[in-house]
Parts: C-alpha cells; structure tokens; sequence
C-alpha cells in the first residue's frame, strides 16, 4: 500500500544546496565555542545545508554526558545569525518542541530512541500542529517499518509538509563491525511506500566508527538517497558524545570530494541492491561464528585448566563419538551433508585439543578429550 501524504520536495527545503541534501554538526552541543567554530567551518565548504547539534542527548546509561540543554539553543540561534545555515535538534517531548520553536529551530528530529514509542511521538505531533518547521523522523533502534511509518504518518497528520526520514541503522544483539545494522532493506521499502518523501542517511550512527562512513555514505547515495547526516565536531577524539565517529569539518571536506554521484535512474540495479544486502547478512553470520568458536575455546581452556589441576588426564573418546554422531543428526534435520559435518568438527576439536595442549603444557600427544 502506497500512503499519499503531502510531503514536500528536498529541493523545495530551506538552505538546499544541491545533491546530496548535506546536515552535519556535532552528535552535542559542548560549548559555545565548539559549537560557533564548528558551524563556521562547515560553513565554509558552502556543501552543507543544515547544522546539527543535539542539545538534550538520550545516553544509553546515566552519569554521562545528558546535553546542555536550553543553553545551546542559544548558541544554535547564533549559529543561524552568524554563518547563515539553517539549524537543526533532536526533540524527544513536546517541551523540547516549544523551547526549540521559541529559539527559531529550523528543523527538528526525532531520535530513534523516541520514535518507538507512538504516545511520544504523538505528543511531539500534537505540539507540531499548525507550525510550519522542517521536522526529520529517525527509524525506531528495532527493525519495524510499520513503526517507522506510524510515526511518519503521526506527524504528516499534524499538518508539516517538509517531513523527511532518517535511516540511522538498526540495533541488533549480535556484535557486528558496523554499531547499527543498516538493513538496506526498510528504507527502501519506506520509499516504495511513500515515493515522494525525502530520505537522509546517516551514516554517522550506523557505523560507530569514522573508517565507515565514506562507504555507506556511496551506498547511501547508490541507492537514491536525498542526503546525508554526518557528525562533525572541530576536536572529534574530545568529543562528550560519540567520539570515535565524529570527524573533523576537514575530514568531511575531504570525505565529500570521495563520493561519487550517479545519475539514479527506475532501472538502475543499484536502486535495489539485492546482493549487497544479502551479503551483508553473509558477514553478520560469519563474524557471529567466529566469536561462537572464541567462546566455545574458552570453555575447552577451563576443561583444560580443570584437568591440569585434578591431575585428569586423557580421553574419552565415547564421548567425542557421541558429540560427531548428534552434530550428524542434527546436522542431517537441517540439510547440511555429512561430509561438512565431519570436516567442521574434526577442525574444531583439533583447535580444542591444540588449545588444551597449552593449558596443560605436558607435551603429550595423544587426545586430550573434553
Ligand atoms: C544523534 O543524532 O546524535 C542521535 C542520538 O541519534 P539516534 O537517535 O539515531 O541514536
Ligand atoms: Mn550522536
């Protein structure tokens, strides 16, 4: 289903400065100075359309960094005066609305932390009614288009026309190289499903780390994106917030010069790229496998250790029979050939051994079984 909502055009936004639509600032406002210099620097690469800077930051635990507060509105309402550029803030309740709204905000974004949770976001909508600002919704941390939708469609009802999207990853218990997962996926099915509205990537936030941000900044653009939200901090590594994926305006200049743009057209495969994403959850798989050997040495290591210290030596080999022939079955239930089978699990139990024989440290060479 295709929603009609009236959004307007990203060409059509205040300060649009062409392809890809640029917001850059630091992920807070630390002072005024950092704020002011910062803004003055990314000023100057005369790329970025909209300054950012969070001002009340939802931090995973307390007794960090929580924002400056009311403060930084200030600071931001300078920034406007003095370099020109529209500026921009989270807002997670309907005071922050009303007290960004009081400082000439040009535009405003709901967090993903705020996003999953429809009574907020309709709070901030209610808030919004009437009121002509841009307002940008990030996706919920989980993996829910509908919830992303809703809270879209919540604020379209309220009546704002220059409504966008932020696709800022998706978190996962799984440890994997990028902090969010992207699952290129939702936003292009957002897309499908409202075509009009402007989407942002940020790629600041689904890597965590700076090395990643040019590359999925190119596979943002790839895929059609309207722009990009990078975190921009004039000292990234003193950063209070997200330090390791901050970069310097300098770096961004630098960063901006490396994309390229190609001209989106309906039957560009990359519009859709399948195999990337699958890929994707490819490398997810795999690094998860390797951190279940890790875990799965450590526990032949206390074996181990527990054996040296009880004086228990050898083997059991019933028992490693009994670990091959249930792997067997199991494998078998699940379409995996018992060749694989076997060859995993005897590289496995080698390792273990080979692990084990370290704890140990006697140089016996027969089986030492688990
Ligand atoms: C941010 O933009 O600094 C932020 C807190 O983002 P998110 O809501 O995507 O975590
Ligand atoms: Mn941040």
């Amino acid at each position: 289903m295709v929603l009609e909502l009236e959004t307007s055009m990203i060409k059509d936004w205040a300060g649009y400065k062409g392809r890809p639509f640029l917001i850059s600032g630091p992920c807070s406002a630390e002072t005024e100075e950092q704020v002011m210099e910062t803004a003055k620097q990314l000023a100057e690469l005369n790329k970025v359309s909209i300054f950012r800077a969070g001002i009340w930051k939802p931090r995973t635990r307390p007794n960090t960094f929580e924002g400056v507060g009311i403060t930084g509105l200030k600071w931001l309402r300078n920034v406007k005066q003095e370099t020109g550029l529209m500026v921009s803030t989270e807002v997670a309740n309907e005071k922050h609305v009303y007290e960004a709204l009081k400082y000439g905000i040009d535009m405003l974004w709901i967090g993903a932390r705020t996003s999953v949770n429809p009574f907020t976001v309709q709070e901030i909508a209610d808030a919004l009614r009437g009121v002509d600002v841009m307002v940008m919704v990030k996706n919920p941390i989980n993996p829910d288009i509908e919830l992303w939708l809703g809270a879209i469609e919540r604020v379209a009802k309220a009546g704002i026309k220059r409504l966008g999207a932020i696709h800022r990853g998706f978190s996962t218990y799984e440890k994997t190289t990028y902090r969010n997962q992207p699952n290129w996926q939702l936003p292009i099915e957002l897309r499908r499903r409202i075509p009009d509205m402007p989407i942002i990537c940020d790629p600041s936030h689904i890597a965590g780390a700076r090395e990643y941000i040019h590359e999925i900044s190119q596979k943002a653009l790839d895929l059609n994106f309207d722009g990009l939200m990078i975190e921009s901090h004039i000292d990234p590594d003193k950063a209070l917030s997200d330090a390791s994926q901050q970069i310097t305006p300098n770096d961004l200049k630098e960063l901006l010069t490396r994309l390229i743009l190609r001209n989106p057209s309906p039957s560009d495969p990359r519009l859709l790229d399948v195999l990337g994403e699958l890929r994707q959850q490819i490398d997810v798989y795999d690094d998860h496998l390797i951190d279940l050997m890790e875990k799965r040495m450590k526990v032949s290591e206390t074996i181990g250790r527990y054996k040296k210290e009880n004086n228990i030596t050898i083997l059991q080999s019933a028992r490693w029979d009994k670990i091959v022939k249930n792997a067997m079955i199991k494998g078998k239930s699940k379409g995996l050939s018992e060749e694989l089978i076997n060859s995993l699990f005897k590289a496995i139990h080698q390792e273990s051994i080979n692990h084990q024989m370290r704890i140990m440290n006697n140089g016996i060479d027969k089986y030492i079984e688990e």
